[in-house]
């Protein structure tokens, strides 16, 4: 899922152009390491693909089956080797839900991943909200088509809205498939002289979030567990993650790549996005205690002391506090 603050992106030098094909940019950030993303103006996330010395990795699927296919074939601008298979860092959907595309790969992911996967993904609240904002694009985008009086722009909005139409008939293909190859901990993926290091770290953004690890080019793959600012709660263990992120700092790397946007350089950024998790839970549970209910909560918790991760106003949103109390009432 995706990031709620502002996010401030460290700054990266990055001396080769990306590789453009018509549905995909591929940008290389160290070795043969690209962050592949479609160019199609809708909600996705990153992709990893890594080019090996005979094969090609994928990390995380797309959001749709649709556009994992579309990954697929435009991955061949980049490497014609083949590729051997799919990592997923974590279960959400615009993450996991091209799996189906790469039923003929293993497909590495974490048991909790499996678990999410094969139980009932359709039915999970941050999927449905994902549908939900889908409509709700559909909706907003017709209401200005209604009452856009200049042509040109009125014509720029239909195509938009007759592309995110299809885009939205794509969720109808979606039909989850879960990992086929399971780990807790850490699995290593040596491919020629390339170690990849798929590792859980704890439990942060979701219960099963592992980063993918490369030792020799100081890079990690982060998913959604860090970003250069806070990451979507919804599902998030907010007490734990600060922990999850101490042992991310711990490995030996100068650049990581998160689940959505760019590079992230900063390394000093994770240090803040870690107090402000501390003190978003311990704000949210010294409320709660005090009897405040979440509305109240999200209304009230004053974070403005984090305005460098661009939180400038009093409050923060219903999902999180919602998250929170959850956690705090329920020993999971
Ligand atoms: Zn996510």
């Amino acid at each position: 899922m995706w990031v709620l603050g502002v996010v401030v992106l460290g700054a990266f030098a990055n001396a080769a152009e990306p590789i453009l094909t018509d549905t995909h940019r591929f940008t290389e950030v160290r070795n043969g390491i690209y962050i592949a993303n479609t160019t199609a103006l809708v909600f996705n996330s990153n992709s990893l693909v890594i080019v090996n010395e005979e094969d090609v990795i994928i990390v995380d699927s797309h959001v749709t089956p649709a556009k994992a296919r579309q990954l697929r074939e435009a991955v061949k601008a980049v490497s014609d080797k083949p590729i051997t298979a799919l990592i997923n860092s974590h279960h959400h959907w615009d993450h996991a839900h091209g799996n189906q595309e790469f039923a003929d790969l293993p497909i590495i992911g974490h048991e909790w991943t499996h678990m999410k996967l094969a139980t009932a993904p359709l039915e999970e609240q941050t999927y449905l909200d994902g549908v939900n904002g889908n409509a709700r694009t559909i909706a907003r985008v017709s209401e200005q088509i209604q009452s856009e009086e200049d042509a040109a722009r009125k014509a720029q909005l239909e195509a938009y809205l007759e592309m995110f139409s299809a885009h939205v008939l794509d969720f109808d293909e979606i039909a989850p498939i879960p990992p086929s190859l399971t780990m807790n901990d850490k699995m290593t993926l040596h491919r020629g002289n390339r170690e990849i290091e798929i590792m859980f770290l704890g439990r942060a953004h979701t219960g099963g979030d592992v980063v993918v690890y490369f030792p020799q080019d100081k890079l990690v793959f982060t998913g959604d567990m860090a970003f250069a600012g806070p990451s979507y709660l919804g599902d998030g263990y907010v007490d734990e993650w600060p922990d999850t992120i101490e042992r991310l700092k711990a490995l030996d790397f100068d650049i990581f790549v998160p689940g959505h946007g760019g590079p992230v350089t900063d390394l000093e950024r994770l240090t803040l996005v870690q107090a402000f998790y501390r003190d978003l839970w311990a704000k949210a549970e010294m409320m709660k205690k005090a009897g405040k209910t979440a509305e109240q909560v999200a209304q009230e918790i004053d974070l403005t002391d984090h305005a460098a991760l661009g939180i400038q106003r009093v409050g923060t949103d219903i999902k999180s506090i919602e998250r929170i109390f959850y956690r705090i009432d329920n020993e999971l």
